[in-house]
């Protein structure tokens, strides 16, 4: 699954900011990466740190 454009609780855009948390959070721990984004809501933050990249996994599965 593609990460989500908006939260699913409060609506809040971040699909955006998806790919400067992947890159902050090499270097960072995950809090101080959102802390940087003003990722503040406890809601969007666990968007973040509960998504898990899938596609590449299930693009080895063609289509029956
Ligand atoms: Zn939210």
């Amino acid at each position: 699954m593609e990460f989500p454009v908006r939260c699913y609780t409060c609506g809040a855009v971040i699909g955006d900011l998806y790919d400067q948390y992947k890159s902050l959070s090499k270097d960072k721990n995950p809090e101080q990466a959102l802390n940087d984004l003003l990722v503040d809501r406890y809601c969007c933050r666990r968007m973040f740190l509960g998504h898990v990249e899938v596609m590449g996994t299930i693009s080895k599965y063609p289509r029956i």
